[in-house]
């Protein structure tokens, strides 16, 4: 097991270099200082895969296995990973920034992905129906064959196993794409897949640059379905991309989730729950509750108390076990954020708290809470991928709906309230795929995942996950009524 440097891509079955002799430099965002080098695969390794992928999905009998070897062969991947759980995260801490204790959480969410799967797929069933023809008809879930799965680089193992483990439960070929900056935990899982018995070709990785071979990987007439988590901008192009060949598409895409507050909220659990809704993962988060929208009467309360617990918050070192929020991920992307700051002061915003650099080297940037923006400003509008809350006053209900909907986005948000009526009414006309009520977990394993309007579409997670992966065969079957005479 290749849990040290050099990494290496898994095409059909063996850990490669690239031929290009490509590399990827990866920078620590902790200490700004070089890290490991990982082999860019460039077209060429696309073309091998895809057809490694392709030969594998009609050759070998993965899809035709019984569910239970299959099913088998996932646990014992759950298993590995949970063995290796602890080195997982410490790579998967260095490589993305993010504090220990949530690198942790993500990879035994990891484990449980392949856990739900494996123990799900013996239930995924077809139907029998009655229909007006003289025999039996059933319906068949069939594999769609090769699947791209590309994942971006802020939960890069967790990503990778949300698609990974429903598709390979149902019996595709999947070649996995991780993110350029990330790729270190998902060419791991590739080789944990291989230890675990899942065949060559069957799971492959690659590591490289979007632009360059996630264009290639997704226009590849081998690959049949792409199963995309990432921007909105590279959705769209992935959609455009996959037009030609008729491909399948799933899309989990931006954010920019509301967390509504009523004034009969328990408002100090509201406050003291806030900070951790939009700035965990440094914000770079797609469920971020980064539109703060607060019922007038306790605006000033709200606020006071959610300024308060987010300067409590501890930024530093992401191998320290108290730490709460990490460096962002590149120098690229902190830059990206604090222009989002400088935007907002200039157009009169007032930074609560927040907007700094606290600590050099790394890339970290200190939680940012603004308010005074009016709800169409960009700031309150556009993806900031980064730790920067809006907070906004509503008054009354129907205006708190009005904001929360008042963007492109629809994949998660919160509301607050004592108040069981208007909480189901809320609930319902919310536009997003996922919503809490009174908390802000909303992402269970074994729940649907996913977006409304720009932010995608498709399921992960739950039972949902799994059609995402199948196509419906109907077969119907002629037995006459009568025995012939
Ligand atoms: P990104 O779109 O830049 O990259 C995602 C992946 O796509 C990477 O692997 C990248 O290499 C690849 N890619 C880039 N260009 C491509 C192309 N032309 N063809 C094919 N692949 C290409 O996103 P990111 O910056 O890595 O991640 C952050 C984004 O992901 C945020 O917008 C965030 O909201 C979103 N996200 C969404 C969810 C969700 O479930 N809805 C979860 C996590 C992250």
């Amino acid at each position: 097991m290749m849990f040290e440097p050099p990494f290496s891509l898994l095409i059909d079955g063996k850990l490669r270099a690239s031929a290009s002799g490509g590399t990827i430099k990866l920078v620590r965002p902790d200490t700004e200082q070089p890290g490991w080098e990982v082999p860019a695969a460039g077209p060429a390794e696309v073309d091998q895969a895809a057809e490694a992928a392709a030969r594998a999905f009609a050759e070998q009998p993965w899809a035709l296995l019984p569910a239970r070897a299959r099913s088998d062969a996932l646990f014992r991947l759950a298993a590995l990973i949970r063995q290796q759980a602890e080195r997982l995260a410490q790579l998967e801490s260095q490589n993305v920034g993010k504090p220990l204790g949530d690198a942790r959480w993500e990879i035994n969410a990891g484990a449980r992905a392949f856990e739900y799967y494996a123990g799900a797929l013996p239930r995924f069933t077809g139907e029998t129906i009655p229909t007006s023809g003289e025999g039996l008809d059933y319906t068949l879930r069939v594999p769609i064959g090769v699947v791209a799965a590309i994942v971006p680089w802020n939960f890069p193992f967790l990503m990778a196993c949300w698609k990974v483990a429903p598709a390979l439960a149902t019996g595709n070929a999947v070649i996995l794409k991780p993110a350029s900056l990330t790729p270190i935990t998902a060419l791991l899982l590739g080789q944990l897949a291989a230890e675990a018995g899942v065949p060559p070709g069957i799971l492959q990785v690659l590591a490289g640059p979007g632009g360059k071979i996630g264009d290639h990987l997704v226009q590849h007439p081998r690959v049949r379905k792409i199963a995309f988590t990432g921007e909105t901008t590279t959705g769209a192009r992935i959609l455009k991309l996959a037009a030609d060949g008729i491909k399948r598409v799933s899309l989990e895409l931006g954010g920019k989730s509301p967390n509504i507050v009523f004034a009969d909220a328990d408002i100090e659990a509201a406050a003291a729950a806030a900070p951790g809704a939009v700035f965990g993962n440094a914000g770079q988060d797609c469920c971020a509750r980064s539109r703060v929208l607060v019922e007038e009467s306790v605006y000033g309360r709200f606020v006071e108390a959610f300024v308060a617990a987010t300067k409590k918050q501890v930024v530093g070192d992401p191998a320290n076990e108290a730490t709460q929020i990490g460096p962002m991920v590149s120098a690229a992307q902190r830059a990206r954020v604090e222009e989002y700051i400088e935007l907002a002061r200039s157009e009169g915003g007032r930074v609560l708290c927040g907007g700094t650099r606290p600590h050099s080297p790394g890339w970290y940037l200190a939680p940012t809470i603004i308010d005074g923006l009016p709800s169409e400003s960009r700031v309150c509008q556009e993806e900031i991928f980064g730790p920067v809350a809006c907070v906004l006053p509503f008054r009354g209900e129907s205006e708190a709906i009005r904001l929360a909907n008042d963007t492109q986005f629809g994949l998660s948000g919160s509301l607050w309230t004592r108040d069981v009526e208007r909480a189901l009414r809320v609930a319902r006309m919310v536009e997003t795929g996922v919503l809490s009520v009174n908390t802000n977990s909303s992402v269970y394993q074994e729940a649907p995942f996913g977006g409304f309007k720009q932010s995608g579409f498709g399921r992960d997670l739950g039972a949902e996950a799994m059609h995402l992966y199948t196509e419906i065969k109907n077969v119907f079957i002629r037995v006459p009524a009568k025995e012939p005479a």
